[in-house]
């Protein structure tokens, strides 16, 4: 039986791959400290004999006992509502986070799996983004936080793989969503659904002409797991094609969620990348991964969840 520590474990993504791991019959360690994550996410593992729900900051060290196969890293703040309230622990999330997480992985002879972030190419100057760009991030604008803790948790990883031999694996996600997001998170999903299922203005930043390539939650953390069980310690994208603008995405919503609600401009926040959409050739031919949800079917899904417990 494998046996697996993840960081943020009550968050979003992490969550959906617990229960993953679980159905494997792997043993799984969550630590979250709940900054963002809510234990409600994990809430239906409470008495299951394969998992723990561990409250830890992992910018802390931390050890645990007996043999563990697996380390992943997916603790941190992500929503850009966050970047400005919470900077301070999401640079150290990201590198003494993943330095402590990387720790782990070496004495544990474990492999590591970093979740990184579409956001290592800033507002690309290239579309779609293959892995072998390098970006373009202001690293002291409000998203340099997120974007350059990311960026160091890339190169802790591969230093540790290069000085150390550990095994390791990077995965770039893009844009995700599903069931489990906050209502209140402040990313654009909850956001236009909230806003949609209240009746009130759905808020478009800017003039809504920039894109991102939406990815539902089952196909990514299927991303997640090719990437954990394939054989390159190089970085790959896990990410849709389904690139819509967020004003094509706020008409979609409102469609679907049979709501009146008028369309309401904002300003667009700084640094805001215009485009983007990732090159998956790499996980496609190396993995045999590709997200097979289409667009429709994913919000609806995420659509009734808002409908049957967030707002109930
Ligand atoms: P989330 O906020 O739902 O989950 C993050 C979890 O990490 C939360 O439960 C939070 O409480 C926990 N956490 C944060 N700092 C911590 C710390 N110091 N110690 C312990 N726990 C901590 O967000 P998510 O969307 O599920 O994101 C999960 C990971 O995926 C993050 O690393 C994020 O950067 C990455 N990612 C997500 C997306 C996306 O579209 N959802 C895109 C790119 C990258
Ligand atoms: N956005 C928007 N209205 C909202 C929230 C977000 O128009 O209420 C836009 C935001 O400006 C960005 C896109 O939606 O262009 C995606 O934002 P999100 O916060 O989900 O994540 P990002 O990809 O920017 O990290």
């Amino acid at each position: 039986m494998k046996r697996a520590v993840i960081s943020g474990a009550a968050g979003f993504i992490a969550s959906h791959l617990c229960d993953r791991m679980l159905e494997r019959g792997w043993e799984v360690v969550g630590l979250d400290n709940l900054v963002t994550g809510s234990a409600a996410n994990v809430d239906h593992l409470a008495g299951h004999p394969g998992f723990r729900l561990i409250r830890h900051d992992v910018s802390q060290p931390f050890q645990v006992d007996g043999g563990v196969d697996y380390v992943l890293h997916f603790a941190s703040p992500a929503s850009p509502v966050d970047f400005p309230t919470l900077p301070i622990q999401i640079v150290k999330v990201g590198t003494l986070g993943t330095h402590n997480m990387l720790g782990l992985a070496r004495a544990k002879r474990a492999r590591f799996l970093l979740a990184s972030t579409s956001e290592v190419y800033g507002d690309p100057l290239v579309h779609p983004q293959p892995e072998s760009y390098w970006g373009n991030v202001n690293p002291i604008g409000p998203r340099g936080c997120y974007d350059e803790g990311k960026r160091c948790a890339e190169a802790f990883t591969m230093a540790y793989h290069r000085a150390h031999g550990l095994d390791t694996r990077i995965m770039r996600i893009f844009n995700s969503y599903g069931e489990r997001m906050r209502l209140d998170d402040g990313r654009v999903i909850p956001n236009f659904f909230g806003q949609a299922l209240r009746g009130e203005p759905l808020t478009v930043y800017g003039d809504g002409s920039q894109t991102r390539s939406l990815c539902y939650v089952d196909d990514l953390v299927a991303g997640a797991l090719a990437v954990l069980e394939g054989p390159d310690a190089m970085p790959f994208n896990i990410g849709s094609q389904d690139e819509v603008t967020m004003l094509e995405l706020a008409k979609l919503v409102r469609r679907m969620a049979d709501s009146s609600s008028e369309i309401e401009f904002r300003p667009l926040p700084e640094d805001d990348p215009r485009q983007r959409r990732p090159d998956t050739t790499r996980a496609r031919e190396i993995l045999g991964w590709e997200p097979r949800t289409p667009l429709a079917e994913g919000l609806r899904r995420t659509l009734e969840y808002f409908q049957a417990t967030a707002l109930a």
